[in-house]
């Protein structure tokens, strides 16, 4: 039975009879069903949560706007078999790795990819953080192989993912070069084949699925932002095309070959009214809408990811026809269940039977015993690295920011920073970017902090770099915060400062020319002054649009960004959130 419009969205307003039944045949007609259903059963941003995460991001509001635990690898498992029937596929829209507890990046996150795998899972957009460790060790977690540097993981030797990850818009720079660099990835990999006015791929760009005699297919893409977002180094042979156009070559790619029940799994989505229920559609819209609103009418569905929120959405395709688009928050507390026909004459969607209910992942049921213990192994493994105490604290330090921008625990970690670069790499100054500071040290057990929950402030293992900037390129770094211009404060992002940097920002002052007053040891900084400033690889790459990085000179490269911050932790016992007064913030 329908369940109130409010849980389900319902496409087109059509009468739906129940996505798992087939259609009624008339009693004049052959014996042969005229369509079939499918199941979709779609997560995304699972971030290598294996264990139920905490805090905010262990907490989902639900259908009735009452905020639940949700979350963990054996509770997804539990609602995915309560979900799936025998005409289901399951499938992913990227961020599945990448960004993850110590308990899944101490390996790599072949745990996560694992564990994703006995989950069913068959098909996967990559998204920008699968790209963390680079381009190279994305491929040997798809294909296999143990790790380079660190070796196998306790599981022995990693045989690769069990699903396909896909990137349409994912290409190679210099395409002749690499062009044999699908060999060994399966059927998808032989499809690229055919696309030679694209570009050489870099990924396979689509997975076709088949289901109750019909091929369904899955074009992958990830928000062509990557370059943006993730360390420059890993790669530099690739580049990210527009999403649109990539969806659309792909999409005529597929009909080429007969498949016309096609399926976007798109990283990149739209921001929501807060407390919204995950069946809602207040997404406001952004990359994610125009990408859903823009793609080949050729495509039926759009499953969205990276913005971390959840919705069910129906918007128009290019022929004014109703599509879903949607989204199932993030770190794998909520499971995007999707509903339709396919005509097995024309072998396409039917619009009109396509029917999506996002479910939390509740953890009032009982957990998969099985993934329980999967779970239980890797903690194990893991437990004689994260649960040494690395310092104590007074209270807990907050990663969220006052109103100049900095937030106690970022200026922690900028301190932690600039100690750790000032004798190898002579630095001066550190700055930190906002986005790496990827939770609060939160205050508990005396105030203990261990190594794994100053992991899972710092996650990324970037390494800490010196460069050379003068004061005028310094300048242009700190003015490159506002990156949306003077009328859009969403996009600004304030670099935490270490304690020595001090500066002032001007709200109304013209963009271009809003800081002022920048000082090193209270001393007034000149345009010509040289100054060693130790950041992360991921800006020194020009990462988060920091461009004025790029032109730093005189490179060093120091330690990894976790180990300064443990250090840091370990220095006073307890420590007590610094204070927030180094950016002065004028109207
Ligand atoms: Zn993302």
């Amino acid at each position: 039975m329908m369940s109130r419009s409010l849980l389900r969205l319902v496409l087109a307003g059509a009468v739906a009879t129940g996505g798992a039944l087939l259609a009624a045949v008339p009693a004049d007609a052959s014996n042969a069903p005229k369509t079939v259903p499918v199941r979709l059963l779609a997560l995304n941003d699972f971030h290598g949560n294996l264990e139920p995460p905490t805090g905010n991001s262990g907490r989902m509001v639900d259908e009735h706007g009452n905020t639940v635990d949700a979350g963990g690898a054996a509770y997804i498992a539990a609602h995915m078999k309560a979900l799936t029937d025998k005409n289901t596929i399951a499938v992913a829209q990227g961020d599945l790795i990448g960004a993850s507890p110590l308990i899944s990046a101490a390996y790599h996150d072949e745990p996560s990819v694992e564990f994703l795998g006995k989950l069913g899972l068959k098909v996967a957009a990559v998204g920008n953080h699968e790209f963390d460790e680079g381009y190279a060790e994305l491929r040997r977690i798809m294909k296999g192989g143990c790790h380079p540097v660190d070796g196998c993981s306790p599981a022995g030797q990693w045989t690769g993912a069990k699903y396909d990850y896909v990137g349409a818009n994912v290409l190679f720079k210099n395409g002749d070069a690499k062009s044999d660099a699908l060999e060994g990835l399966g059927h998808a990999g032989q499809i690229t084949k055919l696309m030679k006015d694209w570009g050489v791929p870099a990924l396979p760009p689509v997975s076709i699925q088949w289901m109750n005699g019909v091929p369904i297919g899955f074009i992958g893409l990830v928000t062509q932002t990557t370059p943006n977002i993730v360390s420059s180094d890993g790669i530099k042979d690739l580049k990210f095309v527009d999403e649109v156009k990539a969806a659309n070559m792909a999409s005529k790619l597929l009909k080429l070959v007969g498949v016309k029940a096609q399926v976007v799994l798109v990283h990149e989505g739209d921001q929501v009214t807060a407390g919204q229920s995950p069946d809602a559609c207040s997404a406001v819209p952004g990359a994610g809408n125009r990408i859903a609103t823009q793609v080949d009418p050729e495509i039926d569905v759009v499953l969205s990811g990276h913005s971390h929120q959840a919705y069910l959405c129906k918007v128009k395709d290019p022929a004014g026809h109703d599509r879903l688009y949607s989204q199932g928050g993030s770190f794998g507390r909520v499971i995007t269940q999707v509903d339709l026909k396919v005509d097995v004459k024309s072998r396409d969607i039917d619009r009109a039977s396509v029917v999506a209910d996002n479910h939390v992942v509740t953890r009032t049921i009982e957990p998969d015993g099985d993934i329980n213990d999967f779970v239980k192994l890797w903690k194990d493994n893991v437990s004689s690295v994260a649960d040494k105490p690395v310092g104590k604290i007074t209270e807990e330090i907050t990663n969220k920011a006052v109103p100049s921008g900095e937030s106690p625990l970022g200026n922690l970690i900028a301190d932690g920073q600039l100690a750790a670069t000032k004798a190898g790499g002579n630095a001066q100054i550190a700055l930190m970017n906002p986005g790496g500071v990827r939770a609060p040290l939160s205050y508990k057990g005396e105030g203990v902090v261990t190594y794994g929950d100053a992991f899972t402030v710092q996650p990324f293992n970037n390494l800490l770099q010196v460069v050379t900037l003068t004061g005028a390129q310094l300048k242009t770094v700190l003015e490159q915060q506002f990156t949306g211009g003077p009328n859009n404060q969403a996009f600004t992002k304030i670099l935490q400062p270490s304690a020595n940097l001090t500066y002032t920002y001007s709200n109304s002052a013209a963009w271009g020319s809003k800081v002022s007053d920048i000082r090193i040891d209270g001393q007034p900084v000149t345009d010509a002054q040289q100054i060693r400033v130790a950041v992360n690889n991921f800006l020194v790459g020009g990462g988060d649009a920091f461009a004025a990085f790029k032109d730093g000179k005189d490179l060093w490269s120091g330690p990894l960004d976790i180990d300064a911050f443990v250090d840091q932790l370990g220095k006073d016992n307890p420590i007590a959130p610094p204070a927030t007064n180094r950016i002065k913030v004028v109207d």
